[in-house]
């Protein structure tokens, strides 16, 4: 009920296993057959198996096969991710000034961020087919995922990356589970160039240009909806690097609306660091993509050359959403409020929320709309960055103590908090 078929000219691949078209070079998806789907069934699947024992039952991805291309039941590898939490976000609404927020957690996840649902897909996949090897480029989160599913699927894992420039807690993560970690120079969009060139028969490649990535992430908007009773968001606010997450999130919306599911689509606003920001550019311009050479302290979405940036400006274009940037500081601002939510994240996570008070501010989200941002990664992906944002002179900073007379203290802090 899904096939398989070039974004662009819609050409048929040849081999299952090829990651871009062999006519037009432009990246692969799947189609999926809505028309065959009953809304009701796909809702009561969900709802037993949420209750079940089964672990590809209770994962929030697996829940969903049916939708999802076929994989034998003996190859899924699942950790249990996706079923992740929504949590009501009053000091964030309150900074981003609407009257309704809340935050889909994908950070509450087995490796603690969004990389697991489209991980568990891809390396199914790549077990039913028999690889013994993956392999990744990354700012961290697809390495440790990469790493923890192929350790589960006992498949060896090769990371390329810039280690140097990725949290230093993603990397000791990746090595928990066993990876080979292989440093090089360059940054992000070297090391994605190195792995596309690899040939894909014999290495599972499994970045977001890996189609079955973009379906297991496509389940986030279909949990994001039945946590809502199957009622949209105005708005769904999202980080964007590689672009692959708005690319599968614009999908799963829009194969629910098609399937029944929900009466309605949310806007997609996607929102890039200003220091990695060639699609926010490219869509003020409504021009094509010019890759810049990356900066920014949000090391997940440290990315020049984004691949998916096709398919995700269609998904945003079809949703009515925007694509904006926001400065660093902003970043590491909205990502202290979140904070103070109780909730926490990395940063590139709060460039939703940074984006959100943007477009509350110059009118383009209403003061009354009904927004969700998405958190892409936990707050211990990036503990160095907290440290030293709770260290520096910024708004939100939290010192530590010292020299204090305990008592005093905490008599002071009883008369504040009367
Ligand atoms: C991968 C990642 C992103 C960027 O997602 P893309 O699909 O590359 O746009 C954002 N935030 C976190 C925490 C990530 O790990
Ligand atoms: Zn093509």
């Amino acid at each position: 009920m899904t096939t398989l078929r070039c974004s662009s000219c819609d050409a048929v691949p040849a081999t299952g296993d090829a990651l871009a078209c062999a006519q037009c070079g432009e990246l692969l998806a799947f189609v999926l057959q809505t028309d065959r789907f009953d809304a009701h069934e796909v809702e009561a699947n969900a709802r037993v198996r949420r209750a079940s024992l089964e672990p590809r039952d209770r994962s929030g991805v697996w829940r969903f096969r049916e939708l999802l291309p076929p994989v034998a039941p003996e190859a899924i590898t699942t950790l249990r991710e996706g079923d992740v939490p929504l949590i009501d976000a009053p000091r964030g609404a309150a900074y981003a000034g609407v009257d309704g927020l809340a935050y889909l957690h994908l950070g509450v996840n087995p490796t603690a961020s969004f990389k697991d649902a489209g991980m568990t897909v891809a390396i199914s996949h790549a077990r039913e087919r028999g690889a013994r090897v993956a392999v990744c480029a990354s700012t961290g989160n697809t390495a440790a995922s990469m790493a923890a599913y192929a350790a589960r699927a006992g498949m060896a894992a090769v990371v390329i990356a810039p280690v140097e420039a990725i949290s230093a807690a993603k990397v000791a993560q990746t090595l928990d589970y066993g990876a080979h970690v292989v440093g090089v120079a360059g940054d992000f969009d070297d090391a994605l160039r190195a792995v596309r060139a690899l040939d894909p028969a014999t290495i599972a490649v499994v970045n977001s240009v890996n189609p079955y990535r973009i379906e297991g992430q496509k389940t986030a908007a279909l949990v994001l909806l039945e946590l809502r009773g199957w009622i949209a968001p105005d708005w769904v606010v999202l980080p964007g690097g590689n672009l692959g997450n708005a690319s599968a999130l614009g999908k799963g919306f829009r194969e629910a609306r098609a399937i029944g599911l929900t009466l309605r689509t949310p806007r997609l606003a996607v929102v890039q660091a200003a220091g990695a920001a060639p699609f926010a550019r490219a869509w003020r311009n409504d021009a094509e993509l010019v890759p810049v050479r990356a900066e920014t302290d949000a090391t997940a979405i440290r990315i020049g050359a984004p691949a998916s940036w096709k398919k995700a400006r269609a998904e945003v274009r079809a949703s009515g959403g925007t694509v904006l940037d926001v400065s660093d500081a902003e970043i590491a601002e909205a990502r202290a409020v979140i904070g103070r939510d109780g909730v926490g994240c990395e940063p590139a996570s709060a460039a939703s929320l940074a984006g959100l008070r943007r477009l509350v501010a110059d009118g383009s989200v209403a003061r009354d709309a009904d927004v969700v941002c998405v958190l892409t990664g936990h707050v211990l992906k990036d503990t160095a960055y907290a440290a030293r944002y709770h260290a520096s002179a910024a708004s939100h900073a939290n010192a530590i103590v010292r020299g204090v007379e305990l008592g005093e203290y905490l008599e002071a802090l009883l008369l504040t908090h009367a």
